[in-house]
């Protein structure tokens, strides 16, 4: 059976409208639910689950958008080292629209920069073994789910002993940004649905914790129409009964323990370290630096950016959206100021962010 086929069973129609009607069927109070990922804000816009699901039911988008949590000091800070001369600079697509303070990569580029886009780390590790004269700096955004290959990239580095390649760290980890988001006065988030790309490499063993010590429901969902509706009823059972604690509906993909292999790489080359998140400001131990033994690797330190500094859009309140506060149409500039072509924040720029989802699925008044 093709990877189509397999998926067409996640998609099907009476499957979908049967389990939204089981969630219908339990719930009896209203119930406020965060999907971490910007993946997922972007499969249950694309697929209308939101407008299948009782009134009952809110869905807060979460801060699951790795592009859109970069804070501007790391972007200007590769602006800057792509404005060098000899120095070739990767990156994800995803990040050359992005704008920083007074730019973007796509300016820089034109402007005569050499900015590439990879697909994967590793291919920036093979363009720093073809241009030995050139700086190669590769551009490390994701969350849990890249660090894994921004790991191997620094590792394949070292072993071919390449002196010009380096990364400009900038992994952000999930189960801080829960604590933050879960023990902010202003929390309004009920239940979780955690992030089953992430949980594929992480497991689920930090999570029992967090459903604790917050006395909150996490459901590991995945992607497609009936994993995510899977997802909510899981959460709306648990809500419902008073239940607290951590269910897998991702199984096919997710194990307890995840990818003990990967997270063992994580772990060799990286450290947590406290990280600014775009418009939250400084998470504690929520990114991924890079241990003492691979600080040659280091962007920051072989560049020495670490003086630059910006000051955040008094307009976009992406900081605000990403924490679940406000929804994308709640800011002023969305669809005006603020387009696809247009963008003011990284959250209209991403393919994972939540005002990029609520401008092409026509959510402009929710
Ligand atoms: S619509 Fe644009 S300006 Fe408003 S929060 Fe989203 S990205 Fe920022």
């Amino acid at each position: 059976m093709s990877s189509k086929d397999f998926l067409k069973g996640f998609r099907d129609a009476k499957l979908v409208k049967r389990v939204a009607g089981e969630i219908r069927h339990r719930v009896s109070q209203p119930w406020s639910i965060m999907e971490i990922c910007g993946g997922q804000t972007h499969a249950i816009m694309q697929y209308g689950l939101d407008q299948l699901l009782p009134e009952e039911i809110e869905l807060i988008h979460g801060p699951g958008c790795p592009v859109c949590v970069t804070p501007l000091e790391l972007i200007d800070q590769a602006l800057w080292i792509a404005s060098q001369p000899n120095v070739i600079l990767t990156s994800f697509g995803d990040m050359l629209r992005v704008p920083g303070s007074t730019s973007d990569l796509f300016s820089v580029r034109a402007a005569g920069g050499q900015i590439r886009v990879v697909y994967s780390p590793l291919d920036s590790v093979k363009i720093a073994k073809d241009n030995p004269q050139q700086e190669v700096v590769f551009f490390a955004i994701g969350f849990e789910t890249t660090a894994p290959a921004n790991a191997m990239a620094v590792v394949q580095a070292q072993k071919l002993g390449l002196e010009n390649f380096s990364i400009l760290p900038a992994n952000v980890l999930v189960p801080p940004a829960m604590h933050t988001i879960l023990s902010s006065p202003n929390n309004r988030i009920q239940g979780f649905l955690a992030a089953g790309h992430v949980c594929a490499v992480m497991g689920y063993w930090e999570y029992p914790t967090i459903a604790e010590k917050y006395q909150t429901p996490i459901v590991v969902t995945g992607f497609e129409p009936l994993d995510l509706l899977q997802g909510i009823l899981s959460t709306v059972e648990m809500l419902e009964d008073g239940r607290v604690g951590v269910e897998n509906a991702y199984p096919r993909v997710v194990g307890f323990e995840g990818n003990r292999a990967a997270q063992g790489l994580i772990n060799q080359v990286f450290k947590p370290v406290d990280r600014k998140w775009r418009g939250i400001g400084v998470i504690p131990e929520s990114g991924l630096g890079l241990r003492n033994v691979y600080q040659d690797f280091d962007a920051t330190e072989r560049f020495q950016t670490g003086e630059i500094r910006t000051q955040e859009s008094e307009i976009c309140i992406a900081g605000e959206v990403l924490q679940g506060l406000k929804k994308p149409a709640d800011c002023p500039a969305f669809g005006t100021l603020c387009t696809p072509n247009s963008p003011l924040g990284a959250p209209m720029v991403s393919s994972e962010g939540a005002c990029a989802a609520y401008y092409r699925y026509g959510r402009k008044n929710q």
